[in-house]
């Protein structure tokens, strides 16, 4: 059997899939989905997201317990963790999706929220006698229109496996991090690596154009020396030695401030709930906090660097 062929029956057998959360990341993910030839129905509050994903071929519905009803898996990619567990349970007196599923169906949250909040989110989904995986994504909306997203997965085995072909879907890579929250618990990690190794970057450029390096000069050498990372080589926060970033663009995202500081507040949550001791990374939620307060919100994280120039003056 070929790869596709194989992808097109694990589409056939997977039932119907309710996407709720049609915006940036999961109008995207849903059409990848429909073009593989899974059947989907989505739903989103908002009434531009409900048009815009009917205009890309994703059939839509009402509500979103009339989407989950009947649905084998459910698919969140909201806002939060608020959002998570308040469309899960219910809210104002409305059913929640929990209710409203049939028993046995598999709940995959690819949202960004709190470890805990996906620990509750599972543990709310089994006590309802469903199933449940977390699934948070990186790779950002280019990724998600690609179907190129990596995945981090917590939960069972075999309820991992039962989403893999989705995932694979929607990804290209999909990493099984352990128990539920686990892929949430990636995620975190992960992006405080990068937003404290972005503001170090931002910093040195910032401290070699005082001490008279062209931005080049400290590129070709930290490129290939120590002080490579990501944050350098991919997404270079100056013009010029990665045309590819969004200093070339005038700081469009790529990935917006306000989502790098959502990430930090997160990772700050658990570094108080773990009660580590990391100092760069509650100073990092701190710096992007105050980078999104001066309106850096809706440009891409590694406009901190002009955040930091200013300062410097
Ligand atoms: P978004 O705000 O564009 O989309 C979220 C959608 O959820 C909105 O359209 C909203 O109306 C809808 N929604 C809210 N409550 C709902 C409910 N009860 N039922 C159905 N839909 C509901 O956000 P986004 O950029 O698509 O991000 C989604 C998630 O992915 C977030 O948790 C974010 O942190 C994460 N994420 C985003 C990016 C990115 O680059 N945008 C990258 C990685 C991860």
């Amino acid at each position: 059997m070929t790869e596709q062929s194989a992808a097109g029956d694990a589409a056939q057998s997977a039932g119907t899939i309710a996407f709720l959360g049609l915006g940036h990341m999961g109008g995207p993910m849903a059409v990848n989905l429909i073009k593989a030839g899974y059947t989907v129905v989505g739903y989103d509050p908002v009434p531009a997201a409900i048009e815009a994903a009917r205009d890309h071929g994703v059939p839509v519905t009402g509500s979103a317990v009339e989407a989950a009803t009947g649905a084998s898996v459910i698919l969140t990619m909201l806002p939060s963790g608020r959002h998570v567990l308040e469309a899960y349970r219910g809210s104002g007196g409305q059913p929640g999706l929990l209710e409203a599923a049939a028993p046995g169906t598999l709940f995959l949250d690819c949202s960004t929220i709190n470890v805990t909040e996906a620990q509750e989110a599972a543990a709310a989904a089994i006590a309802a006698g469903h199933r449940s995986v977390d699934a948070p994504v990186s790779g950002g909306v280019v990724g998600a229109e690609a179907g190129t997203l990596t995945f981090m997965v917590g939960g069972e085995d075999d309820d991992v496996a039962t989403v893999r072909p989705i995932l694979e879907t929607m990804g290209k890579r999909v990493v099984h991090c352990g128990a539920h929250g686990l892929g949430q618990a990636a995620k975190v990690c992960n992006n405080m690596i990068l937003g404290v190794s972005m503001i170090a970057v931002s910093e040195a450029f910032v401290l070699g154009e005082k001490l008279g390096l062209t931005h080049e000069a400290l590129f070709d050498v930290a490129a290939h020396a120590s002080g490579q990372c990501w944050a350098l080589t991919t997404n270079c926060p100056v013009p010029g030695p990665v045309p590819t970033s969004p200093a070339n663009r005038d700081y469009q995202p790529g990935f917006a401030g306000a989502l790098m500081a959502k990430d930090l507040g997160l990772a700050v949550n658990a570094l108080e709930h773990t009660g580590v001791a990391a100092d760069m990374g509650q100073l990092a939620a701190r710096i992007y906090n105050s980078f999104v307060e001066h309106g850096g919100g809706g440009t891409d994280f590694s406009g901190i660097i002009n955040s930091i120039r200013e300062q410097s003056e």
